[in-house]
């Protein structure tokens, strides 16, 4: 076992974190099959923040058995729904306690600043498994009629063992989001963070621990995708495996379960939402909104409102505004409180960012405003507006996972539904005006897993969130989730019938 101790001394958190990292299988700390490590980077300055132990296939393999014998033993069937909903209470608890000391290694670790990752991501994460603590048992089957001469129901049964495989933009919240349900139901389960941001999920395997979860319940596997990704993909034993990410692997994923023992598959993609504006809407609101939906986490957000639709009426004025807001926020040190942007989260990421900059640039978009880097080192970006697109370029169809939107001018109601349905994306959608009418009978037209009237980025654990089209496949959160990791039994009972 390895042991990461940082002191922190920043205006917002002062103190020593310590505690063990690892492979975290069986309850206990390793390091991984090889002996190798991957470096975590600190990307507000590029530089090696530390060093954590790579898993391998053959960790893999070490989890699921662990995993499985947990769910045989000591989890699933053999402990009840309120005693699990009692440890993901008390999981909550100790997160809450502990939000600070989170917060700033989400901030240290992603780039995020501390105080968007303790009011969003700690808020979320917290709630998320206190929601999920509450349905533990309570997620039930049904007695259902149909003739006198027997009885028939459904049990709600658990899996077995889980594999989750998350992304680097919101690690705490996602690894919440997964695990909620998941030990809600009572499932076990072999969880990969993302290689880029793996330190707060491996803070949370010791609070799992302190929690009082068995071992086994819940193995933490850091390791890189085509490996250890792979591997839970393919794995014959791993039943369901919930992934979120990139459309390109979640592809792969599927293709991976589809190919070995047709695991079950939830899939949380990427997006490239639209975010509406009509003549009507309260403007200096909408500005506001419009700027958090696509510079907020620095335009890491699957449901990052890039596509932004002004009917032309209020055009110039918006653009105006939001160009005046968006050269407004603050790009600086995570840790500082009048910080709103940080660094994106790796060199890779910065380099695909202003490789799609360059791309609308070459096809003859207009860079608005921003474009360029910030600061001399890290991964910083400037916010960027892009006008004067055409809807075929890649800035207007891809996700760009940075603060890079697009303004486009529309007529009318049919034009702009067209417009922002033209995508293979389908994750949300948002809708200015101050007319309800409009705006409600606008927002079911969309193609979207979400819909926000008069707001942007809107989440709660209690409400279902996931995507049509290639945006996924399944929801998280709210009471949907807890279908993702059930199998419903039907029992016959005979009470007399003869053949
Ligand atoms: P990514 O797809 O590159 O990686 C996601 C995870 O998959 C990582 O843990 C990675 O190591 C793993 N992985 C990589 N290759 C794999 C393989 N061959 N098999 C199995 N696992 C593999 O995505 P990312 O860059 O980490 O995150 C950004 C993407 O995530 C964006 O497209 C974004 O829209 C999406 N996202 C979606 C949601 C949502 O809820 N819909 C939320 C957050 C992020």
């Amino acid at each position: 076992t390895t042991t990461w101790e940082h002191e922190f001394n920043t205006p917002v958190f002062k103190g020593k974190v310590s505690f063990p990292t690892g492979v975290f299988v069986d309850g206990k700390f390793s390091a991984g099959s090889t002996g190798k490590t991957i470096d975590v980077i600190n990307p507000t300055n590029g530089k090696v923040i530390t060093k954590i132990a790579e898993a391998t296939v053959d960790d893999v393999d070490r989890a699921v058995k662990s995993a499985r014998k947990a769910f045989d033993t000591v989890w699933g069937l053999n402990y009840p729904g309120s005693e699990r909903g009692k440890l993901l209470m008390k999981l909550a608890d100790l997160l809450e306690e502990n939000q600070d000391e989170f917060a700033a290694i989400e901030a240290l670790d992603n780039g995020k600043t501390f105080s968007w990752a303790k009011a969003a991501d700690l808020g979320m994460s917290i709630g998320t498994f206190r929601y999920f603590g509450g349905w533990a048992g309570k997620s039930h089957g049904k007695v259902i009629e149909t003739t006198e001469d027997k009885l028939a129901y459904t049990r709600h049964e658990p899996i077995g063992v889980c594999g989750q495989i998350i992304p680097w933009n919101f690690p705490l919240m996602m690894m919440a989001w997964k695990l909620g349900p998941a030990l809600a139901t009572g499932n076990t389960v072999v969880i990969k963070p993302s290689e880029f941001t793996p330190l707060t999920a491996l803070r949370m395997a010791s609070l799992i621990k302190q929690a009082g979860f068995p071992d086994g319940v819940v193995n933490v596997v850091v390791g890189y995708g085509h490996t250890v990704g792979a591997a839970i993909a393919e794995h014959m034993e791993i039943e369901k495996v919930a992934f979120t990410g990139s459309t390109l692997v979640g592809r792969k994923v599927m293709e991976a379960a589809a190919k070995t023992n047709l695991k079950k598959v939830t899939l949380e993609l990427g997006g490239k939402s639209p975010n509406i504006i009509f003549n009507d809407a309260d403007l200096d609101k909408a500005v506001n909104w419009s700027a958090h939906g696509i510079f907020w986490n620095h335009g890491q957000a699957c449901c990052a409102g890039s596509r932004i639709f002004v009917q032309s009426g209020i055009y110039d004025e918006f653009l105006k505004r939001f160009t005046a807001k968006a050269d407004s926020l603050r790009l600086g040190d995570p840790f500082a409180t009048d910080s709103y942007q940080g660094p994106q989260v790796s060199q890779i990421q910065y380099d695909r960012i202003m490789s799609y900059i360059n791309s609308g640039k070459e096809e003859g978009a207009t860079v608005h405003l921003g474009g360029e880097r910030h600061g001399e080192e890290g991964y910083w970006i400037k916010p960027t507006i892009f006008t004067d697109t055409k809807p075929n370029m890649r800035i207007v169809q891809e996700e760009i996972f940075g603060p890079v939107g697009v303004v486009i001018k529309f007529e009318n109601e049919a034009d702009v539904i067209k417009q922002a349905n033209d995508t293979v994306y389908g994750l949300a959608a948002a809708v200015f005006s101050q007319d309800i009418n409009r705006a409600i009978e606008t927002a079911h037209k969309l193609h979207a897993g979400t819909a926000w009237i008069n707001c942007v980025n809107q989440l709660h654990p209690e409400v279902p969130f996931g995507g049509y089209k290639q945006s996924g496949i399944g929801r998280e959160l709210g009471e949907y989730a807890l279908d993702s990791y059930t199998n419903i039994k039907a029992v016959h009972v005979n009470l007399g019938h003869t053949i």
